[in-house]
């Protein structure tokens, strides 16, 4: 079974021809940026489609997009969750987020050469660009994979939300323990936690859950605290 039979049979997305080819064309620039910088550890291809592609898309079992979602990916990195999603729902808006420059440089590549129109990347620290109004309470949507543990990260995703909207972390085996331990800053950025979802990818072994957050009020202004501090002293430590 390809990886894209996997995506119709799990997250019922049906891709077409051309999104194959986008996909095709990531996977290329993906496997020949990353000789040159740190962007992945996955490197067979068949990894790639199941550890990154279908694991993005994983996403879409517990969401629905409606056309002009605004969707934001903080720490995107080689551009996951969002790239994926971007091209699997050409209908929302995306943005991908990083603080590294030579990430972005290769994000901006990706997009010109698969040219994608749903898509604008931004260079900065989501602790300054989640004070900036631009980008503050802007989303539908805001994702997140392997950036930090939740009670950080929430500091990170939650300004970015409208009220009403949702944060979704993409987690590992830790998922319910770090639940536990983002109480008090679940309390103080007025998040409510949903029930964990599971999702389990063909030939992964360990299962993966998305902790949904959904965001009922505004966020107090003082958070995202400076650059460095919701890492250095989390919310409730
Ligand atoms: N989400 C991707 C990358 C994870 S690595 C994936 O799952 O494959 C974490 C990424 O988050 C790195 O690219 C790093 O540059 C970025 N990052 C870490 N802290 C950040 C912050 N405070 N603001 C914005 N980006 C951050």
């Amino acid at each position: 079974m390809t990886w894209t039979q996997h995506a119709a049979d799990l997250f019922n997305i049906e891709l077409s021809a051309e999104q194959n080819n986008q996909f095709d064309t990531f996977q290329r620039l993906l496997a020949e940026w990353n000789k040159k910088i740190n962007l992945t550890t996955i490197t067979e291809p068949d990894d790639v489609q199941i550890r990154h592609f279908l694991d993005s898309l994983s996403i879409a079992s517990i969401i629905g997009f409606d056309d002009g979602d605004k969707l934001i990916d903080v720490g995107t990195g080689a551009g996951f969750p969002g790239l994926p999603l971007a091209i699997a729902f050409p209908n929302i808006e995306v943005t991908l987020l990083d603080s590294t420059q030579k990430k972005v440089n290769y994000l901006e590549a990706v997009l010109s050469e698969i040219g994608l129109s749903n898509v604008t990347t931004v260079h900065g620290r989501a602790e300054d660009v989640g004070q900036n109004a631009a980008y503050r309470e802007q989303y539908d949507i805001v994702v997140a994979r392997a950036v930090a543990m939740l009670p950080t990260l929430l500091e990170y995703l939650m300004p970015f939300a409208k009220i009403g909207g949702f944060c979704i972390a993409m987690k590992g085996e830790s998922a319910a323990r770090e639940v536990e331990e983002a109480k008090r800053a679940l309390f103080v950025l007025k998040g409510d936690a949903k029930p964990l979802a599971e999702v389990t990818l063909p030939d992964v072994e360990k299962s993966h859950f998305l902790v949904t957050i959904e965001k009922l009020e505004r966020t107090p202004k003082i958070y995202p605290r400076q650059a460095g501090t919701p890492k250095k002293k989390p919310i409730g430590s």
